[in-house]
């Protein structure tokens, strides 16, 4: 018995996307770009594939760059907007890396705080805002603790205190639980990816509106109207474009059957393993995000038993330099280090049965156990 809880770090695929991926794998293995028959096939599936991806997406098809990825989708919005118009970027302090680097790679770089619920502060990120700022980027979920951003109101405030900045949003961990086409309405950019959703690694896409022009920050052939160059993953895209598709259609019964599993998770958790906090709060988060930060554990020593237990999950805290820190997130959120270090990430998706949560509320409190009484506590 396994029980795969690592869902926000990637999804299997959905058989849907490996069906459609599998003739441009093998017989249809054109590139869009040429001019015969064999390539006009590919671009077909390319355009057809296109047209599921804006719709999903509440974008026109031409408004859809398809891109390596989330990373690249975010660099992309970020780094290639503040090159048509350069001046300070905005962002909040729990975005993934993928957005918060590429700030941090220009000139100048705002960071905004969030509340203890891991929410923007509103009053806050309006008070980084100027009618110089190039682009300001929130996300629309957190990868770690799941947390919904206010968009609609981050939008309100953009317009107000810096009319000429664009507003771009990380969709990557929201696609599977949120109405993304919906909740984009007011956002000039958009950045998804497949794997996170039941389609392949490798491949996303950016929603870039009609009115806002950005420069590629990958040059060549000049495909995608000049805004990403290099030859098309066709099966990627195609890929990406089944599970969306699949994922849609399914999103509001896997959202009530994964938020039934989650609170049994979070709530069997809570009870049976002592001095444990739920991080956020659950009204204002994802489906599928169980985050708790278990105290006198080190979340290391601990994924370590629930791997050889069968039970894959993850921490949030990052390694670098041989020293284990504790995530950004937690501590934009002022979660005190402490606390942050033994924090405990368990994401379900689509495919998360109650055999799964089972086994998780049986091997993370005796694994606890096992650490706390190693340790004499
Ligand atoms: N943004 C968020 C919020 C993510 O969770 C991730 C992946 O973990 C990314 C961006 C990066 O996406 P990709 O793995 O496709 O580069």
């Amino acid at each position: 018995m396994t029980a795969y809880l690592d869902h926000a770090a990637t999804t299997p695929m959905r058989p849907e996307a490996v069906e459609a991926m599998l003739p441009f794998l093998t017989e249809r293995f054109g590139n869009p770009s040429g001019s015969h028959a064999v390539a006009r096939e590919a671009r077909k599936a390319l355009d057809e594939a296109r047209e599921i991806v804006a719709d999903c997406l509440g974008a026109r098809p031409g408004e859809v760059v398809f891109t390596g990825g989330g990373t690249e989708a975010d660099n992309l919005a970020i780094v290639g907007r503040h090159a048509v118009r350069p001046g300070p970027v905005v962002c909040s302090a729990v975005e993934h890396h993928g957005v918060l680097h590429a700030c941090q790679s220009l000139p100048e770089a705002r960071v905004a705080p969030v509340r203890p619920d891991g929410v923007v502060d509103l009053d806050a990120l309006a008070g980084l805002l100027d009618p110089s700022v190039s682009v300001v980027s929130v996300m629309l979920a957190n990868n770690e603790v799941g947390t919904i951003e206010p968009l609609a109101e981050v939008a309100e405030v953009v317009r107000t205190a810096a009319p000429d900045a664009v507003l771009h949003t990380d969709a990557v961990q929201a696609f599977s639980w949120l109405d993304v086409a919906d909740l984009t309405s007011a956002v000039d950019l958009v950045a998804v990816s497949a794997h996170k959703f039941g389609g392949p690694k490798g491949v996303g896409a950016l929603v870039v509106r009609d009115s806002v022009a950005i420069e590629p920050i990958i040059h060549g052939g000049g495909q995608e109207r000049d805004r990403r160059s290099g030859t098309y993953n066709v099966a990627g895209i195609v890929g990406m474009a089944a599970a969306m598709k699949a994922a849609v259609s399914t999103r509001a019964d896997t959202v009530a059957r994964v938020a039934a599993l989650r609170d049994r998770l979070a709530d069997g958790l809570l009870a049976t393993v002592p001095d444990t906090s739920e991080t956020g709060d659950r009204a204002t988060k994802v489906a599928g995000n169980c985050h708790v930060t278990i105290e006198g554990v080190e979340s290391e020593a601990l994924l370590v038993l629930l791997d050889g237990a069968g039970v894959y999950a993850a921490a949030g805290s990052a390694c670098t330099s041989g020293a284990v820190e504790p995530s950004h997130v937690l501590t934009a959120m002022a979660v005190p280090a402490a606390r942050a270090m033994g924090a405990l990430r368990l994401s379900l998706g689509a495919t998360t049965i109650d055999a799964d949560v089972d086994l998780a509320l049986e091997v993370v409190p005796a694994s606890v156990e096992r650490l706390r009484s190693a340790e004499g506590r």
